[in-house]
């Protein structure tokens, strides 16, 4: 019934890896009625206090930030405020967005250089130990947390003490790891943690966040030359609170759906936990059914990439589900596009009764594909999860 009414409303069920599914609670804030944000010092508080909140929740001292725009306007924010035209910049990459960092540093003029690890696991602590041996001499480092196309997760704790005892920055994308798996900025040596409203914490898409550690306060102070980025200059909000002044008006609406959403998450406590079994349970489905994993190893809590069986393009799986059964997963892109599907089981998304139909769903698509099942997903997920199919 239920999936009735949101095919004829033509909403799919979302299931991909962000933008995700928003709970009513937070939807029904954004429409509450607004005061002008620049010009009200309660505004000034509440936005503080939700920085303050959402710092704790990431486990750091670190200053953080607000932004409007989405995820992108973090990385940008990093790269613009710490870079420097001929700065040497160390891209840890094994992944389309670990990759995509060297583009968004030469654009302020650094010369990257890159320490590729396989795509298909975490990148090794070794392998980078003996590459810093031979070359140091970076600003900072660029690493994602989880790559969200392939959903590898990378090991904070042991990478970035590692390059800090170097003396480089960190820099970490973890836009879609944030609520999923748990972030530690301040032991694990983060200088710049960055974030975004419509992953884990499944509130609209709009914002993002940034954590600043002191040192990495200074190393932008220190700059010879002025940030060349008035969006993306950070130095421009280290004293907001102070001067009661935004570099820009912030989206009022946004802040307020994201504090109810991060208010969702705390009061929940152990989204870690939830993600982890569900995400446990994805697996457990797939492999069993005959499907395969893209990942040898190192999953991330909020997403799963599926290979594409032989012979099938994976976005006409995703087109031919959503119309046929009104749930939308995720397809893929650069080189995993058409061979990579991602079921997206971050935030809310990371429910036992919207995973369920989503495999159904999934499998169902499959079959009607003239591929075969070892086992029904539905049932392994949720045997796994301890709930009965319905
Ligand atoms: C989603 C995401 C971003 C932000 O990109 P979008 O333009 O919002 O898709 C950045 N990094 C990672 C790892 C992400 O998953």
């Amino acid at each position: 019934m239920k999936q009735q009414r949101l095919k004829s409303l033509n909403v799919p069920l979302l299931m991909t890896p962000g933008p995700t599914q928003v709970r009513e609670n937070v939807r029904r804030v954004r429409a509450a009625e607004m005061t002008n944000p620049d010009l009200e010092p309660e505004f000034f508080k509440f936005y503080r206090k939700t920085c303050l909140k959402l710092a704790s929740f990431l486990n750091t001292k670190s200053q953080v930030l607000i932004l409007s725009g989405e995820g992108m306007v973090a990385l940008d924010s990093a790269c613009a405020s710490l870079t420097e035209a001929g700065d040497r910049v160390l891209i840890l990459d094994n992944g389309i967005f670990g990759e995509g960092f060297a583009d968004m540093v030469q654009v302020y003029g650094a010369e990257p250089v890159v320490f590729k690890g396989e795509r298909t696991r975490g990148l090794s602590a070794e392998d980078l130990r003996a590459f810093l041996e031979q070359d140091s001499d970076f600003k900072f480092a660029t690493i994602v947390h989880c790559d969200t196309p392939s959903g590898v997760l990378n090991d904070l704790k042991e990478i970035c003490p590692l390059l800090k005892s170097y003396g480089i920055l960190t820099v970490v994308d973890a836009v879609s790891s944030m609520v999923s798996e748990p972030l530690f900025i301040d032991d694990w040596g983060i200088d710049i943690c960055m974030g975004a409203s419509q992953k884990g914490f499944s509130a609209p898409p709009g914002l993002a966040f940034v954590s600043v550690s002191n040192e990495a306060w200074t190393a932008i102070e220190n700059r010879k030359t002025p940030v060349p980025s008035y969006y993306c200059n950070l130095p421009l909000w280290k004293n907001y609170y102070e001067e009661l002044w935004f570099p820009y008006t912030p989206p009022i609406g946004d802040i307020y759906a994201f504090r109810a959403a991060l208010d969702n998450i705390l009061k929940e406590g152990g989204a870690f936990k939830r993600h982890r079994k569900i995400a446990k349970a994805v697996r457990k489905a797939v492999i069993r059914s005959g499907l395969s994993l893209y990942l040898v190893s190192d999953y991330c809590g909020s997403v799963t990439a599926i290979r594409v069986p032989e012979g099938l393009n994976g976005e006409e799986i995703v087109q031919k589900m959503k119309e046929e059964y009104g749930v939308l997963i995720g397809g893929n892109f650069g080189y995993l596009k058409g061979n990579v599907i991602r079921i997206g089981h971050m935030g809310e998304n990371a429910r036992e009764k919207y995973v369920s139909e989503t495999l159904k769903a999934l499998q169902l698509t499959l079959e009607s594909l003239s591929i075969s099942f070892f086992a029904d997903m539905e049932s392994v997920f949720l045997k796994e999860t301890g709930k009965k199919k319905r």
